[in-house]
């Protein structure tokens, strides 16, 4: 997820055919520009360069500041508030080792202020890309007002273009049906509270609300999520996501799962928030983060005068080029309805640019792609999750690892690593590998080549441990713990 993270046209890329190039409509040169970016995030930057440097004038909207979601309110600050909440455990762990550490103090503001700084560095690194590119840069909101035609709403002007990239990412959704919802906070807020709440509530249970979770419990408040449904992360292997609640609520977060909320309301001027649930019991907090969901930036972006029909906030539908129904017109990243992640979005708008610009067409291969939840304890998983293998493959075995961390063993804290890896019975193929512990992302981006170049359990087996390692448990699951069957196989009738 880093933000220097080069996409090459080869690596992930599937074959294409050439009928991944659309031909501009009309004459190129009759417009202002070759290529017009709307949003200059992580899908619209790599494009604009990429085009660019094809010698497509291109040119770039940006309504709010170059680098989009993931480094200005996502990935980036996330990762970075990640890092300093971690400290408290180290600072606990330290005794073990014989170091005396004094009670150690946080202070918000220092840490605001750093993550402040490194986003400005990163934003300007971004834009002057942009312009090393030889991109042109309108640093306001692009609306479409016609079939080539933009405008750009800050200064009023009107540029025509061949092509057109909506590239305008999401927003946090603020959901219906909770009364007060407005005196809540959403992701991007809460990178950039006065201080640190001493109480927060977190509405939702996907990776943003548990990542925010483990944050704020990190750097010392009282968390409590209330979700819906009964467990987290929806889309995840369960067995995974029930041992990272247990773990969430072993390091003193509360969980309220299968719980409504219905209102939030102040008790009075300057005082606490209170939440509502539907059963009528009531959380007191000094804040309340709603993490319920995203959307797409399409409301209001004129798409009907481009001729394209997309309900407002509805995701842009789009083919394996990211060919919209209108030819000239294309979308990438969260825009549109695929995988929400960074480096998604940057291939998207690579794959674009090399096949609209660089006669080199290809398309992005969503198979297999890895995914951390930056909990503590950390998440990393590629693959199918238990359930999809069942329900795709025959007969899958099922190795599992659960173990103190080593440590855990002079830190005395009750750190643990669960793996699992899942296998088709019938090829011997890795289906899935789920991590839950220190430094899981880090493995499974590895991990996901293993997947990719289609290695068998047997290939884990002859691969030499690297000794003390926790990864090493990797290569010494010696004993399936399940075998499962699909349905319709033998043993499930
Ligand atoms: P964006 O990066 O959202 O860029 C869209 C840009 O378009 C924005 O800058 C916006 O201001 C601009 N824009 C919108 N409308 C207009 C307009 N009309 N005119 C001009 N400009 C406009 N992904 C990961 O891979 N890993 C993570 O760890 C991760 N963590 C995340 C944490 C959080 C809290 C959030 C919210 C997201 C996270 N994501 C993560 C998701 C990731 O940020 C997105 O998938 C990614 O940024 C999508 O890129 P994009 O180019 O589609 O859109």
């Amino acid at each position: 997820m880093s933000p220097s993270h080069q996409a090459g046209p080869a690596a992930g890329s599937a074959p294409a055919a050439q009928a991944g190039a659309t031909p501009p409509a009309g004459d190129p040169a009759a417009h202002d520009f070759d290529l017009f970016v709307i949003g200059a995030g992580s899908g619209g930057v790599r494009a604009a360069r990429i085009a660019a440097g094809y010698g497509a004038r291109v040119a770039v909207a940006e309504e709010s500041r170059y680098g989009g979601t993931c480094v200005i309110r996502g990935c980036v600050p996330k990762k970075l508030l990640v890092y300093g909440s971690r400290f408290a455990e180290d600072f606990a762990d330290a005794a073990g080792f014989g170091w005396q550490v004094a009670p150690p103090r946080f202070d918000w503001s220092t840490l605001i202020a750093n993550k402040d700084r490194e986003i400005a560095r990163l934003e300007g690194l971004y834009r002057g890309n942009l312009e090393k590119a030889g991109v042109t840069l309108f640093p306001e909101r692009a609306v479409l007002v016609g079939s080539h035609r933009l405008r750009l709403t800050g200064s009023g002007r009107e540029v025509t273009a061949a092509r057109i990239l909506i590239a305008t990412g999401g927003r946090p959704v603020v959901p219906a049906g909770i009364e007060g919802a407005d005196l809540a906070i959403v992701s991007d807020q809460a990178f950039d509270l006065p201080a640190l709440p001493g109480r927060i509530v977190i509405l939702g249970a996907g990776y943003i609300a548990l990542e925010f979770a483990c944050i704020f419990r990190g750097l010392g408040a009282e968390v409590t999520v209330v979700a819906r449904g009964k467990g987290l992360l929806r889309g995840f292997d369960s067995e995974l996501a029930a041992k990272l609640a247990t773990a969430m609520q072993a390091r003193g977060i509360t969980l309220r799962l299968g719980s409504a909320p219905e209102a939030i309301a102040r008790k009075g001027p300057g005082e606490a928030l209170v939440v509502t649930l539907a059963d009528g019991s009531r959380l007191e907090a000094d804040e309340v983060m709603l993490a319920t969901g995203r959307a797409p930036n399409t409301a209001g972006l004129g798409l009907e005068a481009a001729g394209l029909d997309v309900a407002p906030s509805s995701p842009i539908p789009v083919d394996a080029f990211s060919r919209t129904a209108v030819p000239h017109l294309f979308a990438v990243g969260d825009v549109t309805d695929r995988l929400a992640l960074t480096p998604v979005a940057i291939r998207e708008g690579h794959a674009f640019a090399d096949t609209q610009f660089g006669d080199r067409p290809w398309v992005v291969d969503y198979e297999d792609v890895p995914t951390a939840v930056f909990t503590t304890p950390e998440m990393g998983t590629v693959g199918l999750t238990e359930e999809e293998a069942v329900q795709r493959h025959a007969v899958v075995d099922i190795y599992r690892a659960d173990f103190r961390t080593m440590k855990a063993t002079l830190s005395g804290s009750a750190e643990r690593v669960f793996m699992k890896v899942l296998v088709d019975a019938s090829s011997d193929r890795l289906l899935g590998v789920h991590l839950l512990g220190p430094d899981s992302g880090e493995l499974v981006q590895v991990l996901a080549t293993l997947l990719k170049v289609g290695a068998t359990k047997a290939d884990l087996d002859r691969t030499m441990p690297l000794h003390p390692s926790a990864a090493e448990e990797l290569m010494t699951l010696r004993t399936r713990s399940e075998r499962r069957f699909g349905p319709g196989t033998a043993a499930d009738r």
